[in-house]
């Protein structure tokens, strides 16, 4: 695509950087196709394609963003199912991310968008918060539909309605130190204990824990990490997400200088896609370029992890037919598609793959939110497909997924180390101790 760029403008890296990926884009349109909002609304500038003119409008004008480029660009999943299509290696991710920055920086948004985006940017990223805000939402639950029928307060009902009944308080595994190997000492690990998951799903980072003890990793909560950033990075909000991302760095740096780490593990994708991210994200940073690239490549999916790990012949607990729901931040962002599944059939389950799994399932971070009528046709579509192969549980490997889908798929939605912890000798995940 070319590119009227002045020299004046490209001696900002940020923009020779965009001007870069611009010009990869030879505007074939196949992500066209595979673009779930393109799909769902059928206009080209809820498409890659279209979204893509619209930045290099904005940016080549230097002009700030209107409400036309905030609409589209807010209406982008983040999904990443582009990046996979296409041909050319167009780093839509880096493109999207930094107009993201560009709307944030210079667009005043309508007042209640403005609350909301401010109230998500404040909580989510704090597990104290975000436990407080869903007590709140317990109470405010009965009130949803007076809620609803006030304008601009579609958000506020789409929280309500995400919020779990049970609220978890602080998990074991959260708490700072080592959990150590059982059996024969293989290596030492780091795991990333998350915001939002350890409140939704603390099970999850318990299964996580055991299972890499079992397998004789230990496994470090290192001292002051916190959220990765990815919640505020998505809404736009560089300075904080560059800050949580240093704060981690930071954490994972001291635990290299001290007894060393064969990994970092991270078992929500979504933060996965954003942690292997570190070394571009910080890398105008010159204090921490270098540690943040460091850090981003031991940056492993728990999944990938375990790849090979597991011993031979296990036997599944109970024959289920897993249904294998790929997150987008797995499959388009890290690119991680064989080895779950891989895991679940080596732990003796039957796994079929979902009609359509390249579409996202309208969760995306706080987009559920934010966006809550396009997420809930793609939920819709997911559900139906999911249906359709007729699975005794859903397998996924991130908490965003869990949460849109668990209530309304019919049969339970676990992470796929919880089902791994539970054929290795853990317990029963939780949501299929009612059934399955
Ligand atoms: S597939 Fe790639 S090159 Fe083709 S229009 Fe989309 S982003 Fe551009
Ligand atoms: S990230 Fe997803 S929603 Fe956004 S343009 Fe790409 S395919 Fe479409």
């Amino acid at each position: 695509m070319q590119t009227l760029f002045s020299a004046e403008q490209l001696e900002n890296p940020r923009i020779a950087e965009a001007n870069g990926i611009l010009r990869k884009c030879v505007h074939c349109g196949f992500c066209t196709a595979t673009c779930p909002t393109y799909v769902l609304l059928g206009d080209e500038l809820d498409s890659p394609r279209g979204r893509i003119y619209l930045i290099k409008e904005m940016l080549e004008q230097g002009r700030p963003a209107g409400p036309e480029e905030a609409k589209h660009i807010d209406r982008c999943l983040s999904c990443l199912s582009c990046m996979t299509t296409c041909p050319s290696g167009v780093n839509y991710m880096h493109l999207i991310d930094g107009a993201r920055a560009h709307v944030e920086d210079t667009y005043r948004r309508p007042v209640m968008d403005r609350l909301f985006r401010a109230v998500l940017a404040r909580v989510v990223p704090d597990a104290r918060m975000f436990r407080l805000a869903l007590g709140l939402g317990k109470l405010g639950r009965p009130f949803a539909s007076l809620i609803a029928a006030l304008p601009g307060m579609k958000p506020a009902t789409a929280m309500l309605d995400l919020a779990p009944k049970t609220v978890h308080g602080a998990g074991e595994a959260t708490k700072t130190g080592v959990h150590e190997a059982t059996g024969e000492k293989k290596g030492r690990v780091a795991l990333l204990t998350g915001c939002v998951q350890d409140v939704l799903e603390p099970s999850i980072n318990r299964a996580t824990i055991s299972v890499l003890n079992r397998l004789g990793y230990d496994v470090v909560v290192p001292e002051g990490m916190g959220c990765c950033g990815s919640a505020t990075h998505h809404l736009g909000i560089k300075a904080d997400a560059l800050s949580r991302a240093r704060r981690n760095v930071d954490a994972w740096t001291a635990e290299l200088a001290g007894d060393a780490l064969d990994a970092i593990i991270i078992n929500a994708s979504g933060c996965g896609t954003t942690v292997k991210d570190y070394g571009y994200m910080l890398r105008l940073d010159e204090a921490y370029r270098e540690k943040a690239k460091r850090v981003a490549g031991l940056a492993r999916d728990i999944t990938e992890f375990l790849d090979g790990k597991l011993p031979d012949g296990i036997a599944a607990p109970r024959p289920l037919r897993i249904a294998y729901h790929s997150a987008c931040s797995m499959q388009h962002g890290q690119k991680i598609t064989r080895q779950p599944k891989a895991l679940l059939r080596a732990a003796g389950f039957e796994v079929t793959d979902i009609p359509e799994g390249h579409l996202c399932c309208g969760s995306a971070g706080t987009y559920n939110m934010l966006q809550p009528e396009i997420a809930e046709r793609l939920k819709a579509r997911k559900l139906v497909n999911i249906s359709s192969v007729k699975p005794d549980v859903v397998a996924t490997g991130n908490i965003g997924c869990i949460t849109q889908l668990g209530r309304d798929a019919g049969v339970p939605v676990v992470h796929t180390v919880e089902i791994i912890d539970w054929a290795t000798g853990g317990p029963v995940p939780s949501a299929m101790r009612n059934g399955a």
